[in-house]
């Protein structure tokens, strides 16, 4: 539909912010004078988010809804969201208003003067936990030089879409699906907004320790083999490490006598090799780990229920 503006949010356990970011979010949009569309996508919740989500689609008929029948994940939720969304434009945000709404404005802003990406990037607040912090500058920084895809610090998923990048992400059918890659991967015109987060007032993080993981290692293994070649440099190292202690060994025994076979610093180097080992041998699970879930070739989520759609706009 022509000049339509499409928001797709997806939502994990979040009952409680559902109402609240719909009032936020319409505030602004009602501003903005655009038709536009609001897309929840619950990811599985347990608590009862799909029906704040139902009861907000009887009301406002700028609502509508899709249900996974489990938790596949926030990135397989934006998909699904961006799969049914029909905008001209399309906005990803969290359900939990850590993203203000009133950015939208600007958003559009910098989309009409030409970027077909218009992403945000996070201010550091001490809103922000420390680890929080961290862990995600760390992160940026190996992805950028593991994959060569540049990606700014504090860059969530929170961002405006054209229609144009969006059927070319939809083409996309990765295993390991790590969006912020992709999209800039993909080369449009885009530009960065700054914003400072807000702290989230209801509920937790549902990125936990191990989402943070799996989301790090697919990111990294969907963009990247150099982690495979660190195998040969640590060889190469190791080896001629190897290669200069023996002439070492050779050169005491031959010119000392008091060369005592040294059991323990052996056991050490053998103890450490065998760590470097078992990493490579885990990276490799990694890589096989994501060929094995291409070829399986599953969908990436499923819809249970839906609101707002007939079965025909099944995609
Ligand atoms: N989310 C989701 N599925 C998940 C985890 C999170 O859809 O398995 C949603 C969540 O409801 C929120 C967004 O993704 O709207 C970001 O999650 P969260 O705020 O918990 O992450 P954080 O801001 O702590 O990184
Ligand atoms: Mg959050």
């Amino acid at each position: 539909m022509k000049n339509l503006l499409s928001i797709v949010i997806p939502a994990y356990c979040e009952d409680r912010n559902i109402a609240l970011i719909h009032k936020e979010l319409t505030n602004v949009l009602k501003k903005i004078k655009t038709q536009y569309e609001i897309i929840f996508v619950d990811d599985g919740s347990k608590d009862d988010t799909w029906d704040e989500i139902l009861k907000l689609y009887n009301q406002d008929k700028h609502i509508k809804g899709l249900r996974f029948t489990k938790n596949f994940g926030h990135q397989y939720a934006l998909l699904a969201g961006m799969n049914y969304a029909k905008g001209q434009a399309v906005i990803t945000l969290d359900a939990d208003l850590q993203h203000p709404p009133e950015i939208i404005t600007q958003l559009l802003q910098k989309w009409k003067e030409g970027f077909k990406i218009v992403n945000t990037q996070r201010i550091d607040n001490t809103k922000l936990s420390y680890f929080k912090k961290t862990s995600s500058t760390l992160f940026y920084k190996l992805f950028s030089f593991l994959s060569g895809v540049q990606l700014a610090d504090g860059m969530a998923d929170f961002r405006l879409l054209d229609r144009k990048v969006i059927d070319e992400l939809l083409k996309f059918n990765e295993a390991g699906l790590f969006i912020r890659g992709l999209i800039q991967w993909s080369g449009f015109p885009s530009i960065n907004i700054q914003y400072t987060p807000n702290t989230r007032q209801i509920g937790e993080s549902k990125y936990d320790l191990t989402k943070m993981i799996r989301l790090a290692l697919s990111a990294i293994t969907s963009f990247s083999i150099i982690p495979l070649r660190l195998g040969i440099i640590i060889g190469i190292i190791t080896s001629l490490l190897a290669f200069l202690e023996l002439l070492f060994v050779i050169f005491t025994k031959m010119f000392s006598y008091d060369a005592v076979p040294g059991w323990a610093s052996a056991v050490g180097v053998l103890s450490f090799l065998f760590g470097i080992m078992f990493i490579l041998i885990g990276l490799l699970g990694e890589y096989i780990g994501q060929i094995f879930m291409q070829v399986q070739n599953r969908p990436k989520y499923i819809i249970n229920e839906t609101a707002g759609y007939d079965k025909e706009d099944k995609q």
